[in-house]
């Protein structure tokens, strides 16, 4: 069993046994699949056994795994040199598709992951408007930047309580919690706190409470309360971004956001995040402007290759949003009736082809409330028996499941039976 001996020789040299935490299956009594390959929509583990793929590197691979224009892409520009630390026409074209492809970025600057986006958006942010302070949502995951690492845990929270070890208060004071979906939250912090809010940062649709999309006049409501007391709108797109639809899910609520943030998709899969905006506001960002903000490998040339393909591919054939969001479709709708065949409580959140499966009481999750009342006992115990037919999906209940181009309509239905047969 080499799955079982590299996990656990693992364990001797990484926490854990892993890079990221929740890759470590962590209180469920099996190991995670130690990849060895990923094709389409199908990962291969060290035993051999294969498994069809609904985390998708956690959101990055929607054209599914080892895409041949994206593998070929980089094959080509890796023979080229690795890396220069200099400017490159690969950054030029990423650059510009993304600037001409979503609607409020003018100018972007390339960094190395979705953490990265967020911390220097807030930077960017502090910087332009002269404040401290920036609002986050409970419930809502921007990267393990100590600033965003608020426990959100309790929606009466207001003021900043850090929710990791390591994180000092003085760091966290200047985070404020509000509660999404809740405006009335947000209008008091305002109240209180409106001369120091430098930005607010958001998740469009909440991908890391399990899917909660934002209700529009919500959104709506809080743009104007921004423009109202000069605080800047940052939109998290890291997951949502070239995912739900090409132009983002600004393009789909119809919200300028003054900053939006990337990652996943735009990087083809490899280490890549990047923030964006208003003319003016980029051009507080060093060299033109006071903002600091660097990187050895920020732009390198593999990881535009791969996000250039990747986007291109997607430009060419717009009918994979169609596609993905068909599957999810079909999957929301066999759920919910498998659920009721069971009697089994299930609510699905699905925007476009973002979808979770909430096991939960309530009827409804529009809140981090509402999801944080699900049965992740019953997740746990699903995911186990899913795990086990096969089926590569988040150990989690508070994460998205992700499509891919590559996905079909049989693997839904495996899916499906998998669930049926629980
Ligand atoms: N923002 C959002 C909305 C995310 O979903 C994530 C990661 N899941 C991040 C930021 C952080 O990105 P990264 O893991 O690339 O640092």
């Amino acid at each position: 069993m080499r799955n079982a001996d590299i996990f656990e020789e693992s364990k001797k040299y990484m926490p854990g046994g892993v890079n990221s935490p929740v890759r470590a299956y962590k209180g469920l009594d099996i190991d995670p699949p130690v990849i060895a390959r990923g094709e389409g929509a199908y990962l291969t583990d060290e035993d051999g056994k294969v498994y069809t793929d609904y985390v998708g590197a956690w959101g990055p691979m929607i054209l599914g795994h080892a895409d041949r224009d994206v593998v070929e892409a980089m094959i080509e520009t890796t023979k080229k040199g690795i890396a220069f630390g200099s400017p490159t026409e690969l950054e030029l074209r990423l650059s510009r598709h993304i600037c001409q492809t979503v609607d409020n970025v003018d100018m972007i600057r390339m960094v190395n992951s979705g953490t990265e986006a967020t911390m220097s958006a807030s930077r960017l942010a502090r910087g332009y408007t002269g404040r401290s302070k920036i609002v986050k949502f409970g419930g809502c995951y921007h990267g393990h930047f100590d600033g965003f690492l608020i426990s959100a845990g309790s929606g009466v929270m207001t003021e900043g309580i850090p929710g990791s070890e390591g994180v000092p208060e003085e760091i966290i004071r200047n985070t404020l919690l509000a509660d999404y979906n809740d405006i009335e939250s947000v209008k008091s912090l305002f109240e209180k706190h409106g001369e120091d809010i430098a930005g607010v940062i958001i998740e469009p649709v909440a991908g890391n409470m399990g899917v909660v999309p934002a209700k529009p006049e919500f959104l709506e409501e809080l743009d104007k309360l921004c423009k109202r007391h000069g605080a800047l709108h940052i939109f998290d797109e890291v997951m949502t971004g070239f995912r739900v639809a090409y132009k983002g899910a600004q393009s789909l609520y119809g919200i300028a956001p003054d900053i939006t943030t990337f990652a996943k998709v735009m990087g083809g899969g490899l280490p890549s995040g990047a923030y964006g905006g208003r003319r003016d506001i980029m051009e507080k960002l060093s060299p033109l402007g006071g903002v600091y903000q660097a990187g050895t490998m920020s732009g390198n040339p593999i990881v535009m290759a791969a996000g250039y393909a990747t986007l291109k591919k997607l430009h060419e054939n717009p009918n994979i949003y169609d596609h993905i969001e068909r599957l999810a479709e079909k999957m929301e709708s066999g759920v919910l009736e498998i659920a009721k065949e069971k009697g089994l409580p299930v609510v699905v959140n699905r925007f476009k082809s973002m979808m979770t499966i909430f096991y939960n009481q309530g009827g409804k999750v529009e809140s981090y409330e509402d999801a944080k009342a699900s049965d992740t006992e019953l997740y746990s115990k699903v995911f186990k028996h899913m795990t086990a037919s096969g089926v590569y999906m988040s150990p989690s209940q508070f994460e998205a499941m992700f499509f891919s181009a590559a996905h079909t309509e049989s693997d839904i239905d495996r899916f499906l039976e998998a669930l049926r047969q629980f």
